[in-house]
């Protein structure tokens, strides 16, 4: 089940970074072959009492003018409507009380999500009566804390957390398959979500609730229940580039959390870009299922070699996506298109597949009797047994006697063994090595 995601929100210089680094748990570590991915420190994961969730900094770049600010914090907060299941607003205890702050309450409040109000810079028990004047931005009783001293923090997450959903897993949600459709502007995500939500089929839109964007489509079909999330969302102008990409950053990333497939799209007028390679990273780094559509292909001319070729590039531009099929459509013309929701299902029943223990070790060890294990610092892995501990994506366990005997490249082969063997495609596989005395 995705992580709820909490977003800060507050003025410049209230102290969101600060509290910010000290929540953040372990951040996402950079997978070394996904290029780009997460340098820039928007989100972080963070866990409190058993509950782990997704933290986002609103906060871009700093602006002089008041007038400037003011008009950023209007989307700080709009964002965080947007995608946030919690908002957390940061007020300034030693400053006070500002206008600004008044108009952002009053957007947090009518967006009837849940917001827990935090007076930050209350670093001695003495300034604890700043609060009080926070009463009037009526979002009921401020916590106080000092993000820079360390105070005040448990109280703060318990309030967080306590407003997490619990009936975020539902059931009835479960059933559906969430598919984040992402991609630059203009690829034509919102072009084919129309033509699929278009076709025949029945279309359930708005089922309510609280935490679900407005962007979201449900649709049965044959191939079952799905939820399209397109990521395009309402594109606000901002003539601060920074501020923009900031701003698509949060938006893609919280889609892709809350999906079990991520559908890529390109533009085959333009292959794929950095900016592709790294959203498909977030994807790949937070283990969904991934498929890549290549969209417009009614615009290439093409011969019979041209759509392997195309392939072939692509493949070789995103070399840590292996597993991940393609398929060329058309939005405009409706070429392929019907293949679209039948692959993410396939991608999707690859990426809950459970293979049982026997099978597993019947593969491993004919995978061994083929080709024996390298000698590495003078020993030779041998691998007890294997396991699938998880799905979605699949875990496994390999037994082993020593792990100062493993080698990448004998890895790769059992892996390759395993993908051979049973269908993955669409999805990574996790596959971890611990040492057993036996
Ligand atoms: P942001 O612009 O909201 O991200 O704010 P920063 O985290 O960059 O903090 C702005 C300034 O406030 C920095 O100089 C921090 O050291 C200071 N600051 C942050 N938290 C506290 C706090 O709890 N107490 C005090 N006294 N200063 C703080
Ligand atoms: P989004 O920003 O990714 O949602 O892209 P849109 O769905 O808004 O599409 C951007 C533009 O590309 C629109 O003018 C569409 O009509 C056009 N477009 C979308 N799909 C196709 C396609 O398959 N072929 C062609 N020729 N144009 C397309």
């Amino acid at each position: 089940m995705a992580k709820p995601i909490v977003a800060m929100v507050g003025r410049p210089n209230v102290g969101k970074s600060t509290l910010f680094n000290r929540l953040a748990g372990k951040r996402i570590s950079i997978v070394e072959d996904t290029p780009g991915v997460t340098r820039d420190r928007v989100y972080a994961e963070a866990e409190w009492l058993n509950h782990n969730f997704t933290m986002i900094d609103t906060g871009g770049i700093e602006p002089e003018r008041g007038d400037i600010i003011l008009k950023q914090m209007r989307r700080q907060a709009n964002i965080a409507i947007e995608t946030a299941n919690v908002i957390v607003f940061i007020v300034d205890g030693k400053e006070g009380l500002t206008a600004a702050d008044n108009e952002v309450a009053t957007m947090l409040r009518k967006s009837k999500k849940p917001v827990v109000l935090v007076v930050n810079k209350v670093d001695s028990l003495k300034e604890e009566d700043n609060a009080w004047e926070f009463y009037n931005l009526g979002m009921g009783e401020p916590v106080t804390i000092s993000a820079s001293q360390g105070l005040g923090l448990g109280d703060m997450l318990d309030r967080i957390v306590e407003n997490f959903d619990p009936h975020a897993s539902d059931e009835e949600e479960d059933e559906y398959i969430r598919i984040a459709m992402i991609g630059k502007p203009n690829v034509g995500k919102s072009s084919l979500i129309n033509k699929l939500l278009g076709e025949d089929r029945v279309i359930v839109s708005n089922v309510p609730g609280t935490t679900r964007d407005a962007i979201d489509s449900y649709l049965e079909t044959d191939e079952g229940k799905f939820i399209l999330v397109d990521t395009a969302g309402i594109r606000r102008k901002s003539k601060v580039k920074e501020e923009i990409e900031r701003y698509s950053v949060i938006r893609t990333y919280t889609a892709v959390e809350r999906a079990d497939v991520c559908i890529l799209m390109v533009d085959a007028q333009e292959g794929i870009t950095e900016q592709d390679e790294k959203i498909i990273g977030y994807a790949h780094e937070l283990n969904k299922a991934i498929m890549v559509v290549v969209n417009k292909w009614d615009l290439i001319e093409k011969d019979d070699k041209t759509l392997d070729n195309y392939k072939k590039d692509m493949q070789s531009k995103l070399k840590f996506l292996k597993y991940a099929p393609y398929l060329f459509i058309s939005a405009l013309t409706g070429q392929r298109v019907h293949k679209v929701l039948q692959m993410a299902r396939m991608c999707y029943d690859n990426y809950s597949k459970r293979i049982s223990t026997g099978i597993l070790n019947d593969v491993i060890s004919r995978a061994v009797l083929m080709k024996e294990p390298p000698v590495v610092s003078l020993k030779r892995l041998k691998i007890y047994y294997a396991s699938q501990v998880a799905t979605k994506p699949p875990k496994f366990i390999f037994f082993v006697n020593d792990s100062n005997a493993r080698h990448f490249s004998y890895e790769r082969y059992l892996e390759n063994q395993i993908r051979e063997s049973f269908d993955f495609e669409g999805t990574g596989l996790q596959i971890e090595y611990r040492e057993r005395k036996m």
